[in-house]
C-alpha cells in the first residue's frame, strides 16, 4: 500500500522517533506548528477517524492511554492539544489515521 504513514511506521522513510510498542507508533511532526508537535499512530493502517470500528477501536483506546505518557516524555507539563484531521473539509493530507500532540507554549483558543 502506497502509505507514507506505513512506510515511517516499518523504517522505510526515517522519522524522529518518541515512542514505539507492538501496537502504536510516535514521531515528531516534520513541519512542527507548536514547540512539540508529535504525531501518534496505529500501526494498523486505519485512513482516519472515519474508519475507526469494533474490530479496529482497542489500537485507537491504546493510543489515548499512551498520549499522557508520550506527552510528559516530551515535557509537556502545562498541557497539550490533541487533533486529528478527518477527511477533506478537515484537510486531512495524510490518509493514516493519526493524532497530533502540540503543546509545549500558549496554543491560540480558536479550533477552527
Ligand atoms: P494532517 O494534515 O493529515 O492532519 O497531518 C499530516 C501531518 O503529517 C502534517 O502535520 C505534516 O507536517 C506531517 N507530515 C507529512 N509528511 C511527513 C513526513 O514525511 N514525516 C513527518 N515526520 N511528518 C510528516
Ligand atoms: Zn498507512
Amino acid at each position: 500500500m502506497d502509505c507514507l504513514f506505513c512506510k515511517i511506521i516499518a523504517g522505510d522513510i526515517p522519522s524522529s522517533k518518541v515512542y514505539e510498542d507492538d501496537i502504536i507508533f510516535a514521531f515528531r511532526d516534520i513541519n512542527p506548528q507548536a514547540p512539540v508537535h508529535v504525531l501518534v499512530v496505529p500501526k494498523a493502517h486505519i485512513a482516519s477517524a472515519d474508519e475507526v470500528n469494533p474490530s479496529n477501536s482497542s489500537s485507537v483506546a491504546h493510543i489515548f492511554v499512551k498520549i499522557p505518557e508520550i506527552a510528559a516524555a516530551c515535557g509537556l507539563k502545562k498541557g497539550y492539544r490533541v487533533i486529528t484531521n478527518c477527511g477533506p473539509d478537515a484537510c486531512q493530507s495524510v490518509k493514516h489515521l493519526h493524532f497530533h500532540i502540540l503543546g509545549g507554549a500558549q496554543l491560540s483558543d480558536r479550533m477552527a
